[in-house]
């Protein structure tokens, strides 16, 4: 039976490899929706081998290259956020979402109330609005499937399992491109240096959030919201060769490891064949070539993304929210120059403090309130970036 695929972010890291295994199965998949950004010659290139029913590029300057680029292939073309939802519309029965960002919420929602199966690459949906987006998931019946080389280690974890006897879930960070930096040099680091990871290929922003722990972070939160453990039960701990994704401890004693290579086509493989596994196109590990595996504790004084996200998940309401936005406000900042590395943590610290209206806070998550608290969250960011530092 043919299956209806729609890919969010196509053009990006999880978006190229979920393309490129959806294109590997031929005539199993319809591609129904495509999206991206301003890289119009990819999304264009990917139209063309996969002929989706509509392609969409997030930004309405595009829109005219891609229609010229699609001419005659008869695949529709649109442009803008709200055509990005509307697409979202479109019934399928299994959607990649893997816009980078609070900006892949609006979609993700949609996908999530339509009641066939989401793959959440797109961790910040979760982080910003995880109540919202679980509940929507469940009244509509949506299978979402964790496509994070950690989440989805400890779903398979957990197959045939009960939640109630787990009594802690690991997840590793491989501690990205500084780990073995003295914590005196970090303020010197260039975004070059940021942006180049140890173990795996991935998007620029995941990048440098992997280089602070900023990612590790998100991952904590998302895997509170996603799985529904109590924080405390949660850990991450450094694992350089990036090798073990994650550990669920049971009541028993027992740790059951998810041990395969860095490479996302496991993670995308896995959700997309659900429920059943097949062959992937994935290095087979040789552990006595592999020889050792080391974990060390994470330093909660040179990581503050760590702290920060277990004041998150302690507040809880729209608290994920304000930190993911000061979070990308604050990575904006230093991929534009603005800001040094050490200073994106301070900057999400400070807005957080700042943002302590209780009432507000701890209301019910809505989308308009996620959005609100967005916003509000940039602008404190931004504000407390150009005290520091001026318009320069
Ligand atoms: P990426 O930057 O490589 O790609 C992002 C995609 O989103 C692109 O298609 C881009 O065009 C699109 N996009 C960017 N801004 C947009 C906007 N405002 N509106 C609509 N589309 C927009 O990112 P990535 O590394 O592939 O990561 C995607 C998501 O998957 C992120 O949430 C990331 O945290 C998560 N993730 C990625 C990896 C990885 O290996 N890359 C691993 C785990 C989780
Ligand atoms: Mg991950």
């Amino acid at each position: 039976m043919t299956r209806r695929v729609s890919i969010f972010g196509s053009t990006g890291s999880i978006g190229c490899n979920t393309v490129e295994l959806v294109a590997a199965g031929g005539p199993a998949y319809k591609v129904v929706a495509l999206t991206g950004g301003r890289n119009v010659a990819k999304l264009a290139e990917q139209a063309r081998a996969l002929r989706p029913e509509i392609a969409v590029t997030a930004d309405e300057g595009s829109l005219a290259a891609l229609r010229d680029a699609l001419a005659g292939t008869g695949v529709e073309v649109a442009a803008g956020a709200q055509a990005i939802v509307e697409a979202a519309h479109r019934p399928a029965d299994w959607v990649m979402s893997a816009i980078v960002g609070a900006a892949g919420l609006p979609p993700g929602l949609v996908a999530a109330g339509q009641g066939a199966t989401l793959a959440l690459a797109n961790k910040e949906s979760l982080v910003t609005a995880g109540p919202l987006l679980m509940a929507t998931a469940r009244a509509a019946g949506t299978r979402i499937l964790p496509v994070d080389s950690e989440h989805s280690a400890i779903f398979q974890a957990l197959v045939g399992e009960d939640i109630a006897a787990v009594e802690r879930i690991i997840i590793t960070a491989s501690g990205g491109a500084f780990r073995d930096w003295p914590a005196e040099k970090l303020a010197t680091a260039t975004l070059a240096q940021a942006s180049s990871h140890p173990n795996w290929a991935m998007g620029q922003r995941i990048t440098i959030d992997s280089a602070s722990l900023f990612n590790k972070a998100l991952e904590l939160i998302e895997t509170k919201e996603y799985f529904g453990v109590d924080p405390a039960r949660i850990e991450a701990v450094i694992h350089p060769e990036s090798l073990v994704h994650a550990l669920v401890g049971f009541v028993d004693g027992a740790l059951m490891a998810h041990v395969g290579p860095p490479d996302m086509r496991h993670a995308i493989g896995f959700a997309l064949n659900w429920p059943e596994r097949r062959a992937l196109p994935v290095e087979r590990l040789d552990l006595a070539k592999i020889g050792q595996l080391t974990f060390r504790a994470p330093d909660e004084g040179r990581y503050p993304a760590l702290r920060l996200a277990r004041e998150v998940m302690a507040q809880g309401g729209l608290y994920g929210a304000a930190f993911n936005a000061a979070k990308e406000a604050a990575l904006d900042a230093f991929i534009e120059g603005r800001i040094g590395f050490v200073e994106m943590a301070g900057v999400v610290e400070d807005v957080l403090e700042k943002m302590t209206d209780e009432r507000r806070m701890n209301a019910a998550i809505t989308l308009d309130r996620v959005w609100e608290t967005d916003h509000v969250a940039r602008i404190r960011a931004n504000e407390l970036i150009l005290a520091r530092h001026g318009q320069g």
